[in-house]
């Protein structure tokens, strides 16, 4: 078989939306070249060894991003493995709205960093320092990891700590800008199942309404803020007012930003003092 037929015969068996493209890019992945490359000049060389356990993993529902061990995000490539959350298109909109509101901030936290792609996004768009938080030990590495290869191991320092327990923030300072992409996803919510069979249930369940991260997050966020500093915190797109409601309990103002698809996305609060 060749490449080209491979790929067809792969993109039909997976019958998913994205079907093509996965195929696509598993096989260039199996190749060892671009996919630009490959479908100029390699649909008709013979199938490589390794495609078909790619396939398989991929049938399996297994998301590219761990299959291929990387991701996409904001235009750099980030590691990921199982142990943090894939970073995703949504998330962008944190973000916009951290360059439109809070374009100068010099210390910056990410409480539940994962693979540490909104903090060091950020960081690597202005020059700011900042500190991500993750209650996983092996979630912080790939996010050490990704510092380093983005070349911001000097101005990123990340720290084991779970926010259910209490002081988790008492020795962190202020800052000027935090950035928090917490648990949402309800208990119960009918996900994919590439979604629910292989990432990190800490990084998207929180409890029956999916608000439990932002109960125990909001007030002390409210600490952590610099005079005049923004937070801002992904929210699912059914959340708005719940959550708007908590955060209006803590003091803060609230706007509301929207991701390109036009649904809303994040929640930027600012404390009124
Ligand atoms: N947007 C993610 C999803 O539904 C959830 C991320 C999260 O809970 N923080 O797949």
């Amino acid at each position: 078989m060749t490449v080209g037929e491979a790929i067809r015969a792969a993109a039909e068996a997976l019958a998913v939306e994205w079907g093509r493209l996965d195929a696509e890019v598993l096989m260039a992945h199996a190749l060892g070249v671009s996919r630009s490359d490959m479908l100029l000049r390699h649909m008709r060389d013979p199938v490589p060894d390794g495609f078909a356990s790619l396939l398989e993993r991929r049938l399996a529902h297994e998301p590219v991003a761990y299959i291929l061990g990387h991701q996409e995000f904001y235009g750099r490539d980030f590691i990921v493995t199982p142990d943090v959350l894939i970073p995703r298109g949504d998330s962008e909109t944190l973000i916009g709205a951290a360059l439109e509101l809070a374009p100068d901030a010099t210390r910056v936290l990410d409480p539940g960093t994962g693979s540490g792609a909104l903090l060091l996004t950020y960081l690597a768009e202005t020059g700011a320092s900042g500190i991500g938080i993750d209650a996983s030990a092996a979630a912080l590495s790939v996010a050490q990891a990704n510092a380093e290869k983005l070349g911001l191991g000097d101005k990123a320092q990340f720290h084991e700590a779970e926010w259910s327990r209490e002081g988790w923030a008492d020795d962190l300072g202020k800052f000027d800008l935090i950035l928090c992409n917490p648990p949402y996803v309800e208990d119960a919510a009918p996900l994919d199942r590439s979604v629910r069979d292989y990432e990190p249930a800490s990084a998207l369940f929180a409890g029956p309404e999916g608000l439990a991260d932002y109960r125990v997050l909001m007030p002390q966020i409210a600490k952590l803020l610099a005079e005049n500093g923004t937070a801002i915190f992904e929210i699912g797109s059914k959340q708005v007012d719940p959550v708007t409601r908590l955060a209006e309990n803590c003091g803060y103002r609230v706007r509301l930003h929207r991701d390109l698809a036009g649904r809303p996305r994040a929640l930027s609060l600012k404390l009124q003092r």
